[in-house]
């Protein structure tokens, strides 16, 4: 069976430490989209890391890390996360990867410098790990495919092309110092030395691996909202975040994925600009959330940048879980609101006098304000609360409230970092 684990809203949702949890039953978790721009922050045995190549499962020995061909592959730092982990005691995890995955060049993360610097007051806030130029150049068909770097011929004449398009744009557009051709190729050809024991047709092992009956996670990074399509453009990702993306990015059928769990954490949180319906404006109130926020604050995990802080957003979380296709919640991160008399919920939008419960095109939500509703705060501490029964009456009726309001099921509530610290319903 199929299984995506995606996020509602910003990303950030807590869905690595969903995705390390659910794998303890799964065989293979693949990697189907983005790229190290985002990462994901998983607390276990071994320690805390921030992953963000490498999918959240490498730490069971009996699991399959996968990078689908949808992947933004960054090889260097892929071939760090792998050190890493072994030098924290991680043994050795079986990691395959897409030959048919795109790289991430050393230029790609130049021109995402380049650019931003260029559009000054008007940047998109990227993390400049080179996912836009990437993503561009895939569709704009003068990427280089992993499969690419094994033919030596052909390579060296395309680096001769790919020097001669994006020079021009160096000298002329941005002023920098142009790409050495020798230097790139010989770059590649280190690439391809460390790439190679990875390398195989991903999507020929996973339909393998479906005939064979094997539990496969697919991981999504960021969440609905940064969607190229649907999410709040264009301040978005440049790939899709969707679990209908699933199919493509890991190469499977879309009717292979059966179950979608989508993770929805108990408050908002977002990075960089765009339109933040439910954003807390206070920063007192913000900055109380931010530090109590997630396990070690909001802070990006790739970044380090403060997050911006909101309260939880139906309209936004029900838009998010219906694109999903969502089948179950996790309602991530509840413990940290513990410290609220009251936690205001909003409920709705309000665009020019009326009220809207469907979420809107950007032009359109960049005039929006929220509508909150107040509920009661539950005062006290749930982390290692285990029955659903257990948790406080006001708390119950947090999730209760929420769950009407999104119109999808909420069958796992976290209430902690760790793997154990989970509700099932
Ligand atoms: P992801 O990209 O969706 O995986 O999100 P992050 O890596 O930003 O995860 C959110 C943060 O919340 C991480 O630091 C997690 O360790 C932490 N976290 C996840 N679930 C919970 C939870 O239920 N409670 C608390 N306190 N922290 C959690």
């Amino acid at each position: 069976m199929v299984k995506a684990v995606v996020g509602a809203n910003w990303g950030d949702e807590g869905k690595g430490k969903i995705t390390d949890m659910l794998s303890e039953h799964a065989d293979i978790i693949v990697r189907f989209q983005g790229g190290a721009n985002a990462g994901h922050t998983i607390v276990n045995d071994y320690g805390t890391f921030a992953l963000h190549t490498l999918p959240s499962g490498v730490f069971y020995g009996h699991t399959t890390s996968v990078i689908g061909n949808g992947v933004a592959l960054n090889i260097p730092v892929l071939i760090n996360e792998i050190e890493s982990l072994k030098a924290q005691g991680v043994p050795e995890p079986k990691i395959l990867v897409s030959d048919r995955a795109q790289i991430v060049m050393p230029y790609h993360i130049l021109f995402d410098e380049y650019e931003e610097e260029r559009l000054g007051k008007a940047s998109f806030g990227s993390t400049k790990s080179g996912i836009a130029p990437f993503y561009s150049d895939k569709y704009a068909k003068i990427g280089y495919q992993v499969s690419e770097l094994f033919d030596k011929e052909l390579l060296r004449e395309k680096v001769r092309r790919t020097c001669e398009q994006k020079n021009v744009l160096l000298e002329h557009l941005y002023h920098k110092p142009l790409i050495d051709e020798k230097e790139l190729f010989e770059t590649l050809l280190t690439y391809r030395d460390k790439i190679r024991p990875y390398v195989c047709d991903v999507s020929s092992f996973l339909w393998q691996a479906i005939k064979d009956g094997k539990e496969i996670l697919l991981e999504g990074q960021l969440g609905t909202l940064k969607d190229p399509d649907h999410g709040i453009y264009p301040m978005v990702t440049s790939s899709s975040t969707l679990a209908g993306y699933g199919a493509i990015g890991a190469g499977i059928p879309p009717y292979a994925i059966e179950k979608v769990v989508t993770v929805v954490k108990a408050y908002s949180s977002a990075v960089g600009a765009g339109a933040f319906v439910s954003e807390i404006l206070d920063e007192t109130e913000a900055e109380e959330l931010r530090k109590r926020g997630g396990n070690a604050g909001e802070y990006g995990a790739t970044t380090g940048r403060p997050r911006r802080m909101g309260w939880f957003d139906c309209v936004a979380t029900h838009y998010g879980c219906r694109l999903q296709g969502t089948t179950d919640v996790a309602f991530t991160v509840l413990d940290v609101l513990g410290y609220l008399d009251e936690i205001p919920v909003c409920v709705g939008y309000e665009v020019d006098g009326k009220v809207i419960k469907d979420f809107p095109v950007t032009p359109v939500l960049e005039k929006a304000k929220p509508v909150l509703k107040t509920l009661p705060g539950w005062k006290s501490d749930i982390s290692g609360i285990r029955e659903y029964d257990k948790l406080p009456e006001n708390c119950r009726n947090y999730i209760e409230f929420i769950e009407k309001e999104i119109g999808f099921p909420i069958t796992m509530v976290s209430n902690g970092p760790k793997r154990s610290d989970i509700i099932y319903r």
